[in-house]
């Protein structure tokens, strides 16, 4: 770990100013900040990130959950992730967030991450969080891809471009994506609100570019839009092992059916997306046909019609197809 400068920040816009002064807010920031640190510190201590200054905002009033007047929920930033899964109003109208959020991590992770550090995790690509590997477009822009051609099983299958296969590892962003979640961004004095289906960028030619946040932003709440009446939800995390790893694929499933048909529905994937994947083709197979079997596996094919599977991933077709068919099962019996 290099050596790196810290400060703390006593409001939104004290520390916004002082990462105003980084020249990018992506891969190679100068400034970062630091709330819980489960991404952060990890990365500096593999000198993947190296920021010269990190800003401590964990004294920012930014850690509540509050119902707004028009039904939708505020989620500040620095909600830890356990109190978000356990908040009534999300474990009653958002099961799909507490259940993505609880199957993210371990308990002690989950005490410690935040709402807006969540949807800021890193790529677990072993290359590039190994510098031993000097090909990484991500981490070194212009190197080279190691994953393309090395060991890829547990990369992504959808979004991919020619300069990186690397999956999005959130479980909460997937959950948020089918909730249509909106971000709150600060910049000095100015807020904009940006929904979280523009906030990620596909890698394309720039894999180091992975939001559209730029240098000051700093991210202030989530909220999620009231609760569609009738609706239900489900997330289904399918991995090697029952806890405390990250998804081979996850299904986030937000659906309302009236009678025998289908009115509404959202889905997103996890595991399988090179940002979490919100699958408008399977929504337009789902919406207006009948709940069952035949229906959700044509929507299974079509969300996943444009895989581009890697040496190693090709079971990741099937196995996001069955998770999202096991997803819509269960939350329409
Ligand atoms: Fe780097 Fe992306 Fe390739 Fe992984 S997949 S080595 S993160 S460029």
């Amino acid at each position: 770990m290099i050596d790196f400068a810290l400060s703390r920040a006593s409001s939104p816009a004290e520390a916004s100013e002082q990462a105003a002064k980084s020249k990018t807010a992506q891969q190679g920031a100068q400034v970062r900040y630091v709330a819980g640190g489960t991404t952060l510190i990890d990365l500096m201590k593999l000198d993947v990130e190296t920021p010269v200054r990190v800003v401590d905002i964990n004294r920012l009033e930014l850690a509540r959950t509050e119902r707004q007047p028009d039904g939708s929920l505020r989620i500040g930033a620095m909600v830890r992730n356990a109190d978000l899964a356990h908040d009534p109003n999300v474990v009653r109208d958002y099961p799909v967030l507490s259940q993505g959020l609880l199957s993210g991590a371990t308990g002690q992770l989950r005490n410690m991450a935040t709402t807006g550090g969540n949807l800021l995790q890193r790529t677990r690509c072993s290359y590039f969080r190994d510098l031993a590997y000097a090909e990484c477009n991500k981490r070194t822009p212009g190197s080279g891809c190691s994953a393309i051609g090395g060991h890829n099983r547990t990369h992504a299958i959808l979004g991919t471009s020619e300069h990186c296969i690397a999956t999005h590892p959130s479980d909460m962003a997937v959950a948020m994506m089918a909730l249509e979640a909106r971000i709150h961004i600060l910049n000095g004095q100015s807020e904009r609100e940006v929904p979280i289906g523009e906030f990620y960028l596909l890698p394309g030619n720039t894999p180091n570019l992975e939001n559209v946040l730029k240098p000051g932003d700093l991210i202030t709440y989530v909220t999620l839009p009231p609760p569609v009446a009738g609706a239900r939800s489900h997330y289904l995390k399918l991995r090697d092992r029952a806890s405390y790893e990250f998804a081979l694929a996850s299904a986030a499933v937000v659906i309302h059916v009236d009678g025998e048909r289908i009115r509404k529905a959202r889905i997103a994937f996890g595991g399988v997306g090179t940002r979490p994947w919100r699958s408008p083709e399977a929504e337009h197979a789902l919406e207006g046909k009948a709940a069952d079997e035949a229906t959700f596996r044509a929507a299974a094919d079509a969300a996943l019609r444009n895989a581009k599977p890697q040496r190693d991933n090709a079971f990741k077709v099937e196995l996001a197809k069955r998770c999202l068919i096991r997803a819509l099962t269960t939350v329409t019996t």
